[in-house]
């Protein structure tokens, strides 16, 4: 399908959700639901978008309209793919393929927030502001564990817009950033500002991680290899790490932390399921373990 507007330039980190907004406003429709028609041709959930390329397959029909802008650049630079790539490897190579989907569906269950809302750095917005006339929603702040911005030193905020609300409705940022209406869980940001470093840390190593991976790149997988020359010290105070850890016990829900605990007190065990467990679970063990992320991503073995 051909589109009658072409798609705005996506800007850089900016989520396929943000890009279907901006559609949207320029598209000039006269409601979201005429929108949701002319890209779907039915009324079809948007909240994956948020974070995952979920449904590509229907990128293909607008291809015309994207005036160069490949899938593939969609992919990797406008969805969580690139971090969630090094946690889990899609089997199925055809991205066009239901089992795509359902890979890109349970990226989406896998790094969104618990509370499901969008979310902002309010620096970083108003920077956009300044420098491109708009705001627009960054990828980074909506994946579970990056709390602060790390050029900013900011903490994100949440807005009162759920994942449910934008199942079926536009929200281009840069109408809803300084709405009165946003509202900060305040509980969980003075949680943040408590374990500043941890937080920050976390949000580092995402940040990282999303730039870094490629494909062949599973952390599980070099995990395990490190295991095997016992480049670490096993014997590690596991129950410090994952039941007092700030991060892990922010990000993960409560059946994660119930199945952890069954695993906590036999690292062996937890370490052979290692790719099994919260992708932010991964990511702060593997630091519990090696240190510094950076250096161990890079590390010949
Ligand atoms: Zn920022």
């Amino acid at each position: 399908m051909k589109l009658p507007v072409s798609f705005p330039a996506p800007h850089p980190d900016e989520t396929l959700y943000s890009l279907l907004c901006r559609y949207h406003v320029r598209s000039c429709n006269q409601s979201d639901g005429a929108t949701l028609h002319q890209l779907f041709d039915k009324k079809r959930s948007l909240h994956t978008t948020v974070l995952s390329p979920f449904p590509l397959r229907f990128a293909s029909q607008w291809t015309d309209s994207f005036h160069g802008i490949s899938r593939e650049s969609l992919l990797l630079d406008h969805t969580a793919f690139p971090f969630y790539r090094a946690f889990y490897s899609c089997s199925n190579n055809s991205r066009s393929s239901y089992a795509a989907d359902r890979f890109f569906m349970a990226m989406y269950n896998n790094c969104c927030t618990p509370s499901k809302k969008l979310r902002y750095c309010p620096k970083c917005a108003q920077a956009q502001w300044e420098h491109l006339g708009v705001s627009y929603w960054q990828i980074l702040p909506q994946i579970n564990g990056f709390e602060i911005c790390p050029i900013h030193l900011e903490p994100i905020r949440e807005t009162h817009i759920t994942h449910w609300d934008i199942r079926y409705n536009f929200y281009p940022a840069a109408n809803e950033l300084g709405n009165p209406k946003s509202c900060d869980n305040l509980e969980h940001l003075k949680m943040v500002e408590q374990n500043w470093e941890d937080f920050l840390q976390m949000a580092l190593d995402i940040s990282f991680l999303f730039r870094f991976s490629y494909y062949g790149f599973h952390l599980g997988t070099r995990i395990r290899k490190a295991l095997q020359f016992d480049l670490i010290p096993v014997h590690h105070n596991w129950v410090r790490t994952i039941l007092n850890d700030p991060v892990v016990m922010e990000c993960c829900d409560l059946a994660c932390m119930d199945s952890l605990a069954a695993m906590v007190h036999d690292p062996y065990h937890l370490i052979s399921q290692i790719q099994c467990v919260h992708v932010c679970l991964q990511l702060r063990l593997c630091r519990a373990m090696f240190g510094d992320l950076e250096e161990f991503c890079n590390a010949r073995m």
